[in-house]
């Protein structure tokens, strides 16, 4: 075994939290180290988030080409060139090394095992090993997309995220398993590439942790599209091989059905990066769906080490990770920070998207909180016409007791943005005025919260 070297940070995974724990010690003059075995910076720009949001952008682009005459533009025939799509997508990933180079923190793109406490070994192209030690030490070593134990369905070779990003051809009939985000998202995109799209889902709804109304309008919004939905299905069988031919033996509560498609999407949830890299040999001790076991500071069972991201359980995003990475770095300066409670926004990129923050109607009913519900529809908001974006809504849950705004969720035109607007605000008392009358919420009759929403739901103004 080679001489260990002793860094004073060892960072395992370059997810976003990780990454940035990395440039933060290093430019704090701390010796560090970062064992990344493929994606400098993690999932998110180079598999994840920024390549679906940029095929799904092209996917936008295509819809607003083939509905060019309702806003009366002419075109003539139009064709997607998914070599294209993928190239677009290739041109933006490689953007981080500069910056870790900059940071001073050493970047080693190798796979790490940990051979003892605090210790990673890493295989070197040559045959050799590198010996590493850390005095503090930073998992943040995410998931992978989970393959359902369906019988024939690994045999099948079923696409992930990963390959589905870079298909350089329509698939002809896509059969996506699972209706989460993930599988939300590339579904529409590629309905809007020209595929025909099945989406199947197990769970009662698609949008699971939704209320039924949410995730009821994306149904709609999809059939529209002419994307197909099978809730509460099982699938029981796979034959085939995707990409060229899949036959699935579904069960729905009408009975078994056989469908045949071209390929076959996995989006149905992740697996921990957490087996056989010695977790055990260095006293991190995992959860029994194999994540790492962590408390609200997110220290592990062995000292000193501490978990970031996906792989600790954190709920699944970037922005999660880069907030487990906050939490971290300023207890480590004498902070007191835990994910207890912590007020997390996302947004989903279909067309239109979806974003929520805080508790949802269902959320709110399973905590006994008593709540008033406002909902708008997008069609009341008059820049929606000009744009011909009319479909969804908006949805507030004001707190009975003290006027708090507890949740919002949006279905429309940049509900992203909107979101943050009312995050700022969420867990506060409304104290907005109505932009119409001009009356503070208040003075809607006690039906304060968001007063332009709730006045002009209640179209008293
Ligand atoms: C299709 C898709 C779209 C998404 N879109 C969004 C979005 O729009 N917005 C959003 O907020 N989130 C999105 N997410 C989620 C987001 O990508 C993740 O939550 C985010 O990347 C945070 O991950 P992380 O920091 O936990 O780890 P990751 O970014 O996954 O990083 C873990 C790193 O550890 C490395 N690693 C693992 N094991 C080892 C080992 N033994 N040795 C060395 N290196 C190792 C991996 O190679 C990887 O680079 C999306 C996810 C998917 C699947």
């Amino acid at each position: 075994m080679p001489q260990p070297e002793r860094f004073e940070t060892l960072v395992l995974g370059s997810g976003n939290g990780g990454m940035y724990l990395a440039w933060h010690m290093a430019r704090s003059g701390r010796r560090t180290a970062v064992v990344e075995r493929h994606w400098i910076g993690g999932s998110c720009p180079n598999i994840n988030c920024l390549p679906s949001k940029n095929e799904i952008w092209s996917a936008k682009v295509a819809d607003l080409v083939h509905h060019a005459a309702s806003f009366g533009a002419k075109t003539g025939s139009v064709a997607i060139d998914m070599v294209n799509v993928r190239q677009r997508k290739r041109g933006m990933v490689a953007m981080t090394l500069q910056q870790y180079k900059a940071s001073g923190a050493e970047l080693i793109m190798r796979t790490g095992n940990f051979v003892a406490p605090k210790t990673l070994e890493v295989r070197l192209n040559d045959g050799g090993t590198r010996v590493l030690t850390g005095d503090q030490i930073f998992l943040n070593i995410g998931t992978h997309a989970a393959i359902p134990n369906v019988p024939g369905l690994e045999a099948a070779g079923p696409l992930t995220n990963i390959e589905a990003l870079e298909l350089d051809y329509v698939p002809q009939h896509l059969i996506v398993l699972g209706g989460g985000y993930v599988g939300l998202e590339l579904a529409q995109a590629f309905r809007r590439f020209g595929s025909r799209v099945t989406i199947i889902e197990y769970g009662p709804q698609i949008a699971g942790r939704e209320d039924p109304d949410v995730a009821g309008e994306i149904r709609r919004i999809f059939s529209d599209e002419g994307i197909d939905i099978l809730v509460g299905a099982e699938v029981r069988h796979v034959q085939g091989r995707s990409g060229q031919h899949v036959s699935l033996l579904v069960r729905t509560s009408s009975g078994e059905q056989t469908m045949v498609g071209s390929d076959i999407l996995a989006a149905t949830g992740r697996t921990p990066n957490t087996a056989g890299i010695g977790l055990d040999v260095a006293g991190v001790e995992l959860d029994g769906r194999g994540y790492i076991k962590v408390n609200e500071r997110l220290e592990t069972s062995a000292p000193d080490v501490w978990a970031i991201g996906e792989c600790a359980g954190s709920p699944q995003f970037t922005h999660v990770s880069f907030d487990d990475f906050r939490g971290i770095r300023d207890n480590l300066a004498g902070g007191n920070r835990t994910t207890r409670d912590r007020l997390i926004p996302y947004c989903m990129f279909t067309d239109p998207p979806l974003a929520r923050v805080g508790l949802s109607e269902g959320e709110a009913q399973l905590q006994g909180i008593e709540a008033r519900v406002t909902k708008l529809p997008m069609s009341a908001v008059l820049r929606t016409h000009t744009i011909g974006e009319t479909q969804g809504f908006m949805k507030a849950l004001v707190a009975a007791r003290d006027d708090r705004i507890l949740g919002f969720t949006m279905i429309g035109p940049e509900a992203g943005e909107v979101m943050a607007v009312v995050q700022m605000a969420a867990g506060r008392p409304a104290i907005y005025r109505c932009a119409r009358c001009d009356f503070r919420a208040s003075n809607h009759g006690g039906r304060a919260g968001l007063a332009l929403l709730e006045c002009a739901a209640a179209k008293e103004c």
